[in-house]
């Protein structure tokens, strides 16, 4: 099978896979036992976590270790959300204790998430959860003619309001890059923290020399680490409560560690740094992309790449087969050995175009038919070309039976 879907990156390189198997059977000890075997666990913990930090350019001590990206970004929405809720309370109504002094007012108008339609469903259907649950109130953040965040419509969203701002940095699914630095420089000038889902760049693309944002979200499984390991990064000051209570992670993220797969992620992290050190490997596979792109355009029906125009990461692409099912697509190219996906991988198995494609302002028709291919940096040019092959007979297999019911 060839790997062009998001597993492409979340196959774990031998190295972190054969470091987590090790580290399974020898390093079981809790990594909170006072014993030299959990001290051990321990230490290969805090190993993993700096070359985590590394990878980020952060300290150690402000990253806290997940199972998931969903979890770090529950983790960042709702605490973030509940410690400024702590704070109000606490505030000129309440005396330090939370005991009420003066009578209660009329309930406030929840605090405000801005987000975009962009967000993975991880983000997504969190903020919308919120608001059914009357905790927050969601304003969406305009996009451009191309899907892009305007900086300048975010200014004009956020006032007093306004509990956090949350903005992915490249799209799973078109691998749309958004202008985070800026969205974040608007968010400092307004006082507001900002954090970025960046399960998506961060071991692909290179971080700043300084983070932008307030917290980070990162997920090992998206660069070859094993799954059951995500993070989040959060700046010294910003207040989170924690959401899973226990002594853990400086008390931020209860649960005893997952040892095994943080030593794989730390070897992974320690070899994606080591990759994205080189700009020509990520030049060779976003050329490897884009021969992909030119060839299915050119061979099967009608083909069109989505967000073709805007910035990208260098492994994603989108394209159109109009007139085409994705799920029928995806089921012919999975039968010929070439596995894909249409939309989030969570929401593959729907018949409902991808919510994302649709926000970017793709017609309803071509988001039918739209299917997500991600390459990976061991994607090598004897898979491309089979790929193409592959794509190009089933495009034009089921082209010819759509276009003989039509
Ligand atoms: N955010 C983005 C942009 C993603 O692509 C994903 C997973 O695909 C997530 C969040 C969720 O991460 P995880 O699968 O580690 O929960």
């Amino acid at each position: 099978m060839i790997y062009l879907d998001n597993n492409a990156t979340t196959k774990p390189s031998p190295a972190a896979a054969q470091a987590a198997h090790i580290a399974t059977t020898t390093l079981f000890a809790n990594p909170s036992s006072i014993h030299r075997p959990g001290q051990e666990a321990r230490r290969a913990v805090e190993l993993a976590r700096q070359e985590l930090a590394s990878l980020l350019g952060v300290l150690p001590r402000e990253l806290v270790l997940t199972s998931s990206g969903t979890e770090s970004i529950n983790l960042a929405v709702r605490g973030v959300l509940e410690a400024r809720t702590n704070r109000k309370s606490a505030g000129p109504q309440g005396s330090a204790r939370g005991v009420q002094t003066s009578p209660p007012r009329a309930a406030a108008p929840p605090p405000t998430i801005v987000t975009t339609r962009l967000e993975h469903t991880a983000v997504r259907d969190l903020a919308i959860h919120l608001e059914r649950q009357g905790r927050a109130e969601i304003r969406w953040l305009p996009l451009d003619s191309r899907g892009i965040a305007d900086p300048a419509a975010l200014e004009a969203l956020l006032d007093s309001r306004t509990a956090l701002v949350s903005v992915q940095w490249a799209n799973n699914e078109t691998g749309v890059i958004q202008p985070v630095e800026r969205l974040a420089e608007i968010c400092r000038a307004a006082g507001v923290p900002f954090h970025c889902d960046a399960v998506q760049w961060v071991g692909k693309m290179p971080m700043p020399e300084a983070l932008p944002c307030d917290l980070l979200t990162f997920s090992a499984h998206k660069f070859h680490g094993p799954k059951g390991v995500g993070g989040l990064w959060v700046r010294r000051g910003v207040g989170l409560v924690p959401q899973t209570i226990g002594t853990q992670e400086t008390e931020r993220r209860g649960g005893t560690e997952s040892v095994a797969a943080i030593v794989g992620a730390g070897v992974a992290a320690r070899e994606a740094a080591v990759w994205l050190a080189d700009p020509a490997a990520r030049a060779k596979v976003a050329a490897l992309r884009d021969r992909f792109e030119t060839k299915i355009v050119a061979r099967a029906p009608a083909a069109t790449v989505n967000s073709q125009q805007c910035p990208r990461l260098w492994n994603t692409t989108n394209i159109a087969f109009p007139h085409l099912e994705a799920e029928a697509m995806l089921m012919l190219l999975s039968e010929r050995g070439l596995a894909a996906s249409a939309g989030a991988a969570c929401s593959s198995g729907s018949l409902d175009p991808s919510p994302v494609l649709l926000a970017m302002g793709i017609p309803e028709p071509l988001a039918h038919g739209s299917i997500r291919f991600s390459l990976s940096r061991d994607t090598t040019d004897a898979e491309i070309d089979e790929a193409i092959e592959i794509v190009v007979a089933a495009a034009t297999q089921l082209g010819r039976s759509s276009a003989s019911t039509r």
